[in-house]
């Protein structure tokens, strides 16, 4: 009568107890069954577990407990990770994989490294005895020893379990009984200290978020500064936001339609200029000869005929300035020049012979007077002798 009453006194005070939340850090050694033991928990099948990137976090009710278990790789870079979880965690379980005998002494050092640090020291540990299912596994009292683990959480006044267990016999509410005792054992030690571990917990995380953004503010100043050691030497200043307005420095990296646009729009100069000189060649070389002025209009053609646009274009201009009759021949002239190269050329050496725009200038003054015509010449008349005998070394520069 006296227990029933002392029970429901129990039940009564564990109900009216609040929620607490607590957060675990799970550690030890890469394969030592960290990941399985988790899963089997969680009531995940532990078998056919990749090993963890990182950590991996899980959160699970357990009584009036909020429970996060943060389970942290262990492999040999990433070891260093898990002081950042310390400051948070209420306890700590450390798996052992019994079976790997060669590792043990790797294993006692991790579990050192854990015990050293002041954010971990006299908090409870769960030691689980691993892979127990394994041949040749060591026992719970060869575990202790080869880790001197008596010693150890002694010397860092950590109220320590061992359980011997192996994580993939079962998940769930199947789970290895050990994993279950050693998980409750834990929670108990923490429930019973709870509100000073609270404390202590509050105090090392707000000293570690201080401590984690100092030292984000450092690593931000030195980039800044290094950032500027490097500019310096390229020689150039730190630019101003205000230098990236719009309009303040031109955009390297411009649409490519903007650039085909703009390229478009100096060939058609380009071509313009080049109308407009034939054009004033054409008008300056207006000879009163019929057969000249074809000379000169074709020398002037074909010094701006470099593509079948250009010999289009020439051939339009001097169709402004002559009759229709004379266009005809001309256009008649282009498509020769475009159907045959050889005839071209001919028609190019007979314009060697002219200077196109400074030919009045050039032309020494020749004081006799041409020869008298035969009486028999019903053709056109030549040019005259001191223009078609004058030698024609530039042009023959400009055309080649
Ligand atoms: P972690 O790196 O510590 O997370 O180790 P894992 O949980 O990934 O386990 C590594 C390997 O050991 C996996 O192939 C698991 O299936 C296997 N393993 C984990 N626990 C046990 C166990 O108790 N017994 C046996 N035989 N194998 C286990």
């Amino acid at each position: 009568m006296f227990s029933l009453m002392a029970n429901c006194c129990n039940w009564l005070k564990r109900w009216q107890e609040p929620v607490r939340k607590v957060t675990l850090i799970m550690v030890g050694l890469d394969n030592a069954g960290k990941t399985a033991t988790v899963r089997g928990i969680q009531g995940e099948s532990p078998e056919d577990v990749a090993p963890t990137v990182g950590f991996s976090k899980i959160d699970l009710k357990q009584g009036r407990f909020e429970v996060t278990i943060f389970d942290l790789g262990g492999g040999k870079r990433i070891r260093n990770i898990w002081r950042n979880y310390y400051a948070e965690s209420y306890g700590v379980i450390f798996v052992v994989d019994s079976s790997d005998i060669e590792r043990m002494e790797e294993t006692k050092q991790a579990m050192i490294e854990v015990l050293n640090s002041p954010k971990i020291s006299g908090k409870p540990m769960l030691v689980l005895a691993n892979k127990q299912d394994r041949e040749g596994a060591l026992s719970e009292a060869d575990v202790i020893e080869s880790l001197s683990l008596e010693k150890l959480v002694n010397e860092h006044k950590c109220l320590c379990q061992i359980e011997p267990c192996s994580a993939v016999m079962g998940c769930g509410k199947k789970i290895d009984k050990s994993i279950k005792n050693g998980l409750y054992w834990l929670l108990h030690i923490i429930a019973k200290d709870f509100d000073a571990l609270n404390e202590r917990i509050q105090r090392d995380t707000t000293e570690q978020k201080a401590y984690e953004e100092q030292k984000k503010q450092e690593r931000a100043e030195r980039v800044r500064r290094l950032r500027e050691e490097r500019e310096r030497e390229e020689g150039r200043g730190v630019p101003d936001e205000a230098d990236f307005g719009p309009g303040n420095c031109e955009n390297p990296f411009q649409p490519i339609a903007t650039v085909i646009s703009e390229n478009e729009k100096q060939i058609e100069k380009e071509k313009k200029r080049q109308r407009l000189e034939t054009e004033r060649a054409t008008v300056v070389l207006k000879s009163p000869t019929g057969q000249e002025q074809m000379d000169v209009e074709h020398l002037s053609r074909s010094s701006s005929q470099q593509t079948n646009d250009y010999r289009l274009d020439t051939c339009k201009s001097t169709q402004q300035l002559q009759n229709e009759e004379e266009s005809e021949q001309q256009a008649s002239e282009c498509l020769d020049s475009d159907n045959s190269k050889k005839k071209k050329k001919t028609k190019l050496k007979r314009g060697h012979r002219v200077e196109p725009v400074n030919s009045e200038d050039t032309v020494p003054q020749n004081p006799t007077p041409p020869p008298p015509l035969p009486p028999d010449f019903c053709g056109k008349p030549l040019p005259p002798l001191t223009i078609r005998q004058r030698p024609n070394g530039d042009i023959h520069d400009v055309i080649a």
